[in-house]
């Protein structure tokens, strides 16, 4: 064990022997991470999770102020930070990290600081600005994110960077019990990418909210948000971050939806895969607002200005990363042949009609 590990670990342990004059619940929840049992007598040390200890992260500010002040009250100081900040079980309030602060990530931030959660970002392009101005916290250095030992990380890239974002980000310098949330527009990419690549110790919860910057601008009421519980720990405090996570939509009006990955695919192609597609066509045809539109006239052109604002790797990744896309895509153009050939055939059978029947009887050849 490093220095830094064992001193942090000692530190643990007297926080937990003090630990006897707090509440219960205080007092057990810290005893189940310590080697220490309820009534202080030792069992066999066994270390279930220790953070990154590089000289420069939490646990070792943590232990730095532990020796280098009187005992007391840097015992008493610290376990008010463990209480306030560090662990997630003692807070109804979130510390939320957005990884991809674009369009989609800065919308999401905007609701979670409206519910009084902390939120810091990472994006590959500067965003301090429009951060500040809406109170998130913005880091241009990934490990400095990491650092801050958020409670939920949200992974907001596009579909197609999430591979590489995910393998180049420090995941060693998160706390080993993160809870890990994605929110792209496909599911089974990155529910299979984050079984492969994320630490067994990190929680797994693959979302999809069905809005956007567009379609949710009024408030989310009603909108469908999906989510698969992949993989969360069965304790306790893991269990409950997560439905407080959950919580978040569900206070907006969501209506939530509980659906594994491969089954939101499947619905996701044929409904946001088409909306998309055809948004895109009839986009290409500069649709004119006109004084005598209908009510479906105006539809089609409320669905042009929605999908219009999405960025085209958006839709791009709708297609790539949902094997269900390409059949869809071909149904849809056979769907399109299918109408146009019903409309010529009846067109030639009138015009033929009309170029023969329209001939007098005696001019017909051979008459
Ligand atoms: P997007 O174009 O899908 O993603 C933009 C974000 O991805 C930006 O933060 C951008 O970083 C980041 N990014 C793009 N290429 C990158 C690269 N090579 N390396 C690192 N980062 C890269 O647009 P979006 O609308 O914001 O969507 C974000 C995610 O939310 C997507 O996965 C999407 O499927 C999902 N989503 C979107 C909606 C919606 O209505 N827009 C709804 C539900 C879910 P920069 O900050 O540097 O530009």
């Amino acid at each position: 064990m490093s220095t830094a590990t064992s001193s942090t670990y000692s530190l643990f342990n007297t926080i937990v022997e003090r630990s006897q004059h707090l509440p219960y619940v205080f007092h057990r929840q810290l005893c189940g991470q310590s080697n220490l049992n309820c009534h202080g007598r030792h069992r066999p040390m066994s270390i279930c999770s220790v953070d990154a200890a590089q000289s420069f992260d939490y646990e070792h500010k943590l232990s730095s102020s532990h020796s280098s002040s009187s005992k007391t009250t840097a015992s008493s100081r610290n376990l008010e930070k463990l209480f306030s900040s560090s662990d997630a079980s003692f807070d109804l309030k979130l510390k939320i990290a957005i990884v991809g602060f674009g369009n989609f990530g800065q919308f999401l931030a905007r609701t979670f600081i409206q519910q009084g959660h902390s939120v810091i970002a990472y994006s590959r392009t500067d965003h301090t600005s429009v951060a500040t101005s809406l109170n998130v916290k913005f880091f241009s250095d990934p490990h400095d994110l990491c650092e801050e030992h958020p409670d939920v990380v949200i992974l907001c890239t596009s579909i197609l960077s999430t591979e590489a974002v995910i393998k180049s980000f420090p995941l060693h310098r998160l706390r080993r019990n993160t809870l890990f949330v994605d929110v792209l527009s496909v599911k089974e990419f990155p529910r299979n990418l984050f079984i492969q690549t994320l630490p067994r110790e990190f929680d797994v919860l693959c979302t999809h909210p069905m809005f956007g910057p567009e379609s949710g601008k009024d408030g989310w009421g009603g909108l469908p948000f999906v989510y698969d519980k992949v993989r969360i720990g069965d304790v306790e405090s893991r269990i409950n971050r997560c439905n407080r996570f959950l919580e978040i939509f569900e206070k907006e009006g969501c209506k939530m939806v509980e659906m594994s990955c491969m089954e939101h695919d499947k619905h996701a192609a044929s409904s946001q895969f088409m909306t998309h597609t055809l948004g895109r066509v009839l986009s290409r045809l500069n649709l004119p607002i006109t004084p005598i539109g209908t009510k479906g006239y105006e539809t089609l052109l409320s669905l042009v200005e929605n999908t219009r604002k999405d960025s085209f790797d958006l839709y791009y990744g709708l297609f790539m990363y949902n094997k269900n896309s390409t059949d869809l895509l071909v149904n849809f153009e056979e769907a399109f042949d299918e109408v146009k050939k019903e409309l010529f055939e009846k067109l030639h059978d009138v015009v033929r009609k009309q170029l023969f029947e329209s001939i007098p009887e005696d001019n017909k050849i051979g008459s």
